[in-house]
């Protein structure tokens, strides 16, 4: 088995410091009220080797310490830790190996976003912070079982056809959300939930009023490019 021993001094600062990212990010999924128990995990990827950090499987969050965090490799192959890595590790591998611009990736059942997904439903774009943050409606992914790659497949064909979103409603299960980093993936992740609940709440109240394409692709790109924030 390879370990954190053969790796060079840079991989290992590179680790610790990604692990103390990722285990203060899974305080964020409790803060935003993203989670319950032990569902929901936090990846990121590093930068100076093929290694990613990821939380472990099954451990509450109040025990979850930079630490406790798993490193694998991007086979989702155990590389150092105390326990086995989340259930969902070789997806999160699937997608840095499929999507080389991406180095953070979360997963949650958040409770709109996974109502959304329970019914099958893309969330439609008609608010403006839509189109900032995903380019148009957040898409659902296809059913996919637990526990082999076959959900970061689900989750890489469908951000494929959806280039500017940087989440998608895996159905029948909940959002898997993706960003430069893990911080930018947890605020995607966020935000899913966040418009998730909105446009629950707006379609309750009547019809949503479509945004037109073109003014979509324009609040995009200005949000992205523009205003700076990604
Ligand atoms: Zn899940």
């Amino acid at each position: 088995m390879v370990s954190l021993n053969d790796f060079g001094p840079e991989v290992r600062a590179e680790v610790k410091q990604v692990r103390e990212v990722v285990a203060s990010l899974h305080e964020q999924l409790i803060k935003w009220n993203l989670v319950v128990w032990t569902a929901g995990n936090v990846s990121q990827r590093l930068h100076f080797a093929d290694l990613m950090v990821i939380k472990p499987s099954g451990l509450r969050y109040e025990s979850l310490t930079p630490e406790s965090m798993v490193v694998c490799d991007l086979n989702g192959e155990l590389v150092d830790g105390q326990a086995s890595p989340s259930s969902d590790t070789k997806s999160h591998a699937y997608i840095y190996r499929n999507m080389p611009d991406v180095y953070g990736v979360v997963h949650t059942h958040s409770t709109y976003a996974t109502a959304w997904a329970a019914t099958g439903q893309e969330i439609p774009c008609g608010l403006t912070m839509m189109g900032d943050e995903f380019g148009g409606s957040v898409p659902v992914g296809p059913f996919r079982l637990i526990g082999s790659e076959a959900i970061g497949e689900g989750v890489v064909d469908t951000l494929k056809k959806y280039p500017h979103s940087p989440a998608v409603l895996m159905q029948n299960h909940g959002p898997f959300a993706i960003g430069c980093d893990a911080e930018a993936a947890v605020k995607a992740a966020a935000m899913t939930e966040e418009v998730a609940h909105t446009m629950w709440a707006a379609c309750q109240l009547g019809d949503i009023i479509p945004i037109a394409q073109d003014d979509i692709d324009k609040l995009n790109e200005r949000y992205q490019n523009v205003y700076g924030q990604h």
